[in-house]
């Protein structure tokens, strides 16, 4: 049994984490380290209700129920490098925390365009204060260029709208989300954005970006040029996965864990958007996932495997967005099949069932306003984890229950 544990990232994973360590009776010490000055919170407000009307982050565990589960946070200071052989982690402060087991939750960070840095007026959002330096500048009337036709830049531009700004959208692919959401689901979201007075420019790659006087200039290759009050940049991110690279720890398209989520190194494991995994439903093809449910489920899971478990993730993973009062979710990997069906839900909604060319149910994907398909989604989530092959008529038919296809 280990008796010091340490977590580098106080976000949703680390916090999860630590919790968990409580809630299933570890007595040891626990340190949970992040840089951020805030309790841990969650993320997805932050391009919604956040710019809105919730000024304050919606904690995960406010401080003083950390203190009362006796875990030591330490808010605002980076661990600056990790010393395997002392088995301690090195703060930027100089101060040195030793740990028997260490959990590496460093999440991801926005990618910034090439040769560009942050700026009072191109701004990225990834923590609670990106969003405030956001919300200060959603005046009505004002001009936001949103950079990334992605979850980012369009749940942004939903909420910009709402707030009366005029938006334009700047993507480089032909269309919306292509890498997270398929294009019929894309169209919809697309159609609403324009209805909603959204400027959507597609196949669209920025040349230049300048600031002027009080405003921002974001010129494209075909020479037109865009101009608002601010930008914001919502191309991706990269995967926090430098400390462990510096350490020698296996590296894969973020930190390269197994199925228990540890690194490889025994004692240091790793969990949420920093590392990369075997998905065991999906032929132990290595994913990372940047999704608010498996930073939470791994999180939870780790902890359990750090006490001495062996309890492999195998969830199928699900996302979800929220533009206006419409909600798409996305379960399995959506964008990897060539064959599709669609079931009609009523009111406009619908989902896509995505399957391999033997049959088997992959991925399901849907929209609709509100949690239109959220119940779908649930059964669809269950009919892949249980490597389902219903017949295609049978999933497009709104009346053949999925439950029965769970069932067979
Ligand atoms: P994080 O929550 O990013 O936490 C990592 C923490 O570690 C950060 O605080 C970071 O600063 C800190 N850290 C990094 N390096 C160090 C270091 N060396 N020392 C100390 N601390 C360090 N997902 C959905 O499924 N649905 C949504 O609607 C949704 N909306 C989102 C909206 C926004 C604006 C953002 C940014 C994300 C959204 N997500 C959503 C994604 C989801 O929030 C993330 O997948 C989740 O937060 C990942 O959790 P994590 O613990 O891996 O990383
Ligand atoms: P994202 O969803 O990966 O989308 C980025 C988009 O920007 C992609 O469509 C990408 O197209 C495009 N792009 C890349 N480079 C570009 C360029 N130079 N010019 C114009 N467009 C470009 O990433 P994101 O929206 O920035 O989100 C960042 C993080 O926040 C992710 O971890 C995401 O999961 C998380 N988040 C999640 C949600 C949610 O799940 N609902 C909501 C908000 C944020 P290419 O395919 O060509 O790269």
């Amino acid at each position: 049994m280990p008796e010091r544990i340490v977590i580098v990232g106080a976000g949703l994973g680390g916090a999860r984490a630590a919790l968990s360590l409580r809630e299933r009776g570890f007595a040891g010490e626990i340190t949970l380290i992040g840089d951020e000055t805030h309790a841990p919170y969650d993320r997805p407000p932050l391009s919604k209700q956040a710019l809105l009307d919730e000024p304050d982050p919606r904690l995960i565990a406010p401080l003083e129920a950390l203190a009362q589960a006796d875990i030591t946070h330490i808010g605002g200071v980076r661990v600056d490098s990790i010393d395997r052989a002392q088995r301690c982690v090195i703060l930027n402060n100089g101060i040195s925390k030793r740990y028997d087991k260490l959990l590496l939750a460093t999440g991801a960070r926005p990618r910034m365009l090439p040769g560009l840095r942050r700026s009072e007026r191109l701004l990225t959002l990834r923590t609670h204060d990106d969003a405030v330096a956001i919300r200060e500048r959603l005046t009505p009337g004002a001009r936001m260029i949103v950079i990334g036709g992605g979850f980012i830049g369009l749940e942004l531009a939903a909420t910009a709208r709402w707030r009366g700004l005029a938006v334009t959208v700047i993507e480089g692919l032909p269309r919306l989300m292509a890498r997270a959401v398929p294009a019929e689901i894309a169209a919809v979201m697309e159609a609403r954005h324009r209805e909603e007075g959204v400027e959507i420019l597609l196949e669209s790659a920025v040349a230049a970006v300048r600031e002027k006087d009080d405003e921002i200039h974001v010129e494209l290759q075909d020479g037109s040029v865009v101009a608002g009050e601010f930008a914001v940049v919502g191309i991706g991110a990269i995967p926090n996965d430098e400390l462990a690279a510096q350490t020698g720890l296996l590296v894969d398209n973020g930190i390269a864990v197994d199925r228990f989520m540890r690194t490889s190194d025994p004692d240091i494991y790793a969990v949420g958007d920093c590392c990369s995994f075997p998905a065991a439903i999906f032929g132990d093809r290595r994913i990372r996932l940047e999704s608010w449910r498996s930073a939470q489920d791994q999180g939870t899971l780790v902890a359990g495997n750090m006490l001495g478990g062996r309890k492999p993730f195998v969830d199928v993973p699900w996302s979800w967005s929220d533009q206006y009062d419409l909600t798409l979710q996305v379960a399995g990997l959506a964008t990897t099949t060539t064959k599709s069906v669609r079931r009609d839900l009523g009111d406009g909604a619908f989902i896509l069932f995505h399957l391999e060319d033997e049959g088997r149910i992959v991925a399901a994907s849907g929209i609709g306003i509100g949690n239109a398909v959220g119940r779908d989604i649930r059964l669809a989530e269950m009919l892949i984890a249980a490597q389902a092959k219903p017949s295609m008529a049978a999933l497009g038919s709104s009346n053949i229950k999925l439950k029965s296809l769970l069932a067979a």
